[in-house]
C-alpha cells in the first residue's frame, strides 16, 4: 500500500521540481507501465507463491503508511463512513496565503498503537467485501523504485518475507486476474495523479498562486504545534476544503 502517515506527523512535500516536468515524468511512468507485459507480472506473482496469513499487519499505520484513496474509494467511504476519511498527508503545495493542496483523501486510523484501519475490527475488515482498490491488489504492485544502489527498477511485491507465507500454487488464470487487477490500480493511481497535478497548474495560474515553500514549512511548523490549518483536497475534478487542527 501507499505510505501511510497520520495528519499528526505530516512531512515535507514530495518534489520542487515544477509542475509540467513532474506531469511529464508521470506520463513517461504511466507509458512504462501500459507496456509492462501482464504475462511477466502473473509469472512474478505465480514465482513468488504468496499465500495471506490474515494477520492483518497490513492494515496498520506502523507497517504501512497511509491509505490512499482513488475518487471511486472516497464515493464508496462517504455511503458506508464519511469520518473515516481524512486528507492524505504530506500535501504537495501551500500557496503564498498558507493553504495547502492534497491529491486526495486516505483512510483515518484509530487511535491506537500502530495505528488500525479505521475499519479494521478485532484483527478483521468489516467492510471486506467493499473494501478499497489499493487493499485488493496488496502486495502486489507495479511501480519502479530504486534500489539500494539507486538503480531504478520495477517492484511487483511488497515487503517480501515480511508478512505471509510462500508456498502456495496460484494457478494461471489467478495470477492474470490479480496482474490485471494490479495494472489497472497503478494505472488509476498515476492518473489520478496526472488530473491533480494538471488541475493544479490550471488553477494556481487563474488564481495568481504560486507555491511558496518557506509558507509551507511555518504553516506546518504551527500546525505541529496546535494550530489550525486549512488543506484542500482534490476530489473529482474540484477541490474540497477541511480545516484541520493536529
Ligand atoms: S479497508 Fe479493510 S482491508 Fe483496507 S486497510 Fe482497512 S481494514 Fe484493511
Ligand atoms: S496481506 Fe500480508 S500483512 Fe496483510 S493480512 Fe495477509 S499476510 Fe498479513
Amino acid at each position: 500500500m501507499p505510505t501511510q502517515v497520520p495528519v499528526n506527523q505530516w512531512v515535507i512535500p514530495v518534489s520542487l521540481t515544477p509542475i509540467p516536468l513532474r506531469i511529464a515524468a508521470l506520463v513517461r511512468e504511466r507509458n512504462s507501465l501500459l507496456e509492462y507485459p501482464l504475462e511477466r507480472l502473473a509469472g512474478v506473482i505465480q514465482k513468488i507463491g504468496f499465500r495471506c496469513t490474515s494477520c492483518a499487519k497490513c492494515c496498520t499505520r506502523v507497517f504501512n503508511g497511509h491509505v490512499f484513496l482513488l475518487d471511486r474509494d472516497v464515493t464508496s467511504v462517504r455511503t458506508i463512513d464519511p469520518a473515516a476519511l481524512e486528507p492524505a498527508p504530506a500535501p504537495e503545495f501551500c500557496d503564498q496565503h498558507g493553504i495547502f493542496y492534497v491529491s486526495g483523501y486516505a483512510v483515518r486510523t484509530q487511535d491506537t498503537a500502530g495505528g488500525c484501519c479505521w475499519f479494521l475490527e478485532n484483527g478483521k475488515c468489516r467492510i471486506y467485501d467493499r473494501r478499497f482498490a489499493i487493499c485488493r491488489i496488496y502486495p502486489y504492485m507495479l511501480h519502479r523504485e530504486p534500489d539500494e544502489h539507486g538503480d531504478i527498477d520495477w517492484r511487483q511485491f511488497s515487503g517480501l518475507d515480511q508478512h505471509g507465507e510462500y508456498d502456495a500454487y496460484v494457478p494461471d488464470d489467478q495470477s492474470l486476474d490479480l496482474a490485471r487487477e494490479t495494472k489497472e490500480y497503478e494505472n488509476a493511481f498515476l492518473t489520478h495523479e496526472i488530473r491533480f497535478l494538471e488541475f493544479m497548474q490550471d488553477y494556481f495560474a487563474r488564481n495568481r498562486l504560486r507555491h511558496v515553500q518557506k509558507v509551507y514549512d511555518d504553516r506546518l511548523r504551527g500546525f505541529n504545534l496546535g494550530e489550525e490549518i486549512t488543506v484542500m483536497v482534490y476530489y473529482d475534478g474540484t477541490l474540497e476544503e477541511h480545516k484541520i487542527r493536529n
